[in-house]
């Protein structure tokens, strides 16, 4: 019941999915008492380093520069704002920082040093670091390890059939090259996806048989509810319901023993009863803060509240795996090499995608 498997079939998954929801708690549960401690759940800021006018067209996504979206963009953040912002989150019970910047990918270049800088600093404060800013060669993976990242986050967002209805500047197999160029380092994987996207259950289960087919399997992988923003291709999408996220939880947990299982966007719409239910299916991680990455989150304190009333502690960073070291610039072994990701460029139209784009060009010529 407990082993690391990589070759779950979709009927598998699906087979557990829509198990009677009691039988499955009880086998969600057992699972995850065996791996993790039930009591303690990691809490993480996720911290939007750079907002807004990515060029992809990621069909759930405000940041990207194409959709008529509300969203104020901001520049790179300096070291200091992220320092200031990270002690912050330590104060408050967080043991992780997750920094966003939405880009296609890492270029090298002053901005790409200065996150490098922002991971030494976050890693000095004892604090996990981890970063999600888009496609990653192994030249780049190599240099935020030296600099002392944790985590690198790189979602499959959900299976690889259905990523061609969400997304058209970039295919699947992009996402598990940057994957794999991770995975050259000691540098661990954060990859999830986001279900409410109008996608079938089998979707779901086909995202978690390319999870659990990675070897070794990610060691944090989010779950996140799509919160439809107006303005994107996803915006009319109903809210998910949260016996779908207790059996998207509970059914990671089941296939992904050893991973941290996050529950991640979409909290604000959940009861605390149903949110109970998702840590005693298997989530042992939460993101705190008013904002994630750009919407809405519950706020730090009521977390703090929800975990007394639940007798949960916060998690202690470096429980997993432990710390890397730092290199200063100075003594860094590796050199930016100017090279860029090779991606797939797939280009093929996504109906939704173009109508909310042309949406947004008749608000701009009304104006
Ligand atoms: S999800 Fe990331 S890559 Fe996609 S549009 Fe948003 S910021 Fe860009």
């Amino acid at each position: 019941m407990s082993d690391t498997r990589h070759d779950w079939t979709s009927q598998e998954i699906l087979d557990i999915y829509n198990k009677p929801l009691m039988e499955l708690l009880y086998e969600a549960a057992t699972v995850h008492r065996l791996h993790h401690d039930p009591n303690t759940v990691q809490v993480s800021t996720l911290l939007s380093i750079k907002t807004g006018g990515c060029p992809e067209d990621c069909g759930y996504c405000p940041q990207a520069a194409r959709y008529h979206t509300d969203l104020e963009g901001n520049d790179l953040m300096s070291v200091q704002q992220v320092k200031a912002q990270a002690l912050r989150a330590k104060s408050s019970g967080s043991s992780r920082v997750c920094m966003g910047a939405a880009w296609r990918n890492v270029k090298d270049g002053p901005e790409f040093e200065n996150v490098l800088e922002m991971v030494r600093t976050i890693n000095k404060l004892d604090m996990e670091v981890c970063c999600t800013l888009g496609m990653l060669t192994e030249n780049q993976a190599q240099r935020l390890a030296e600099a002392g990242l944790y985590a690198y986050n790189h979602n499959l967002d959900t299976s690889e059939e259905y990523y061609k209805e969400v997304i058209s500047t970039r295919g699947f197999e992009d996402r598990l090259q940057t994957i794999d160029n991770v995975r050259k380092t000691n540098v661990t994987v954060c990859s999830g996806g986001i279900i409410g996207m109008g996608e079938e259950t089998k979707d779901r289960a086909g995202m978690l048989v390319a999870l659990t087919k990675l070897n070794p399997q990610p060691e944090s992988v989010p779950i996140n509810a799509l919160v439809a923003v107006e303005g994107t291709p996803l915006e009319e999408q109903k809210p998910v319901s949260i016996w779908d996220m207790i059996r998207m939880v509970a059914t990671t947990r089941i296939v992904m023993p050893r991973t941290q299982v996050r529950l991640s966007a979409g909290r604000t719409d959940m009861s605390r009863e149903g949110q109970a239910m998702c840590f005693f299916a298997g989530a042992n991680s939460i993101f705190a803060g008013d904002k994630l990455l750009t919407t809405p989150n519950p706020d730090v304190s009521e977390d703090m509240e929800m975990f007394k009333m639940l007798g949960l502690n916060p998690q202690q960073p470096f429980v997993k795996k432990s710390q890397p070291e730092t290199v200063e610039a100075e003594d860094s072994v590796f050199q930016a090499k100017g090279e860029k990701p090779k991606w797939s460029r797939p280009g093929h139209k996504i109906e939704r995608n173009e109508l909310a784009k042309e949406k947004g060009k008749d608000v701009v010529l009304d104006k």
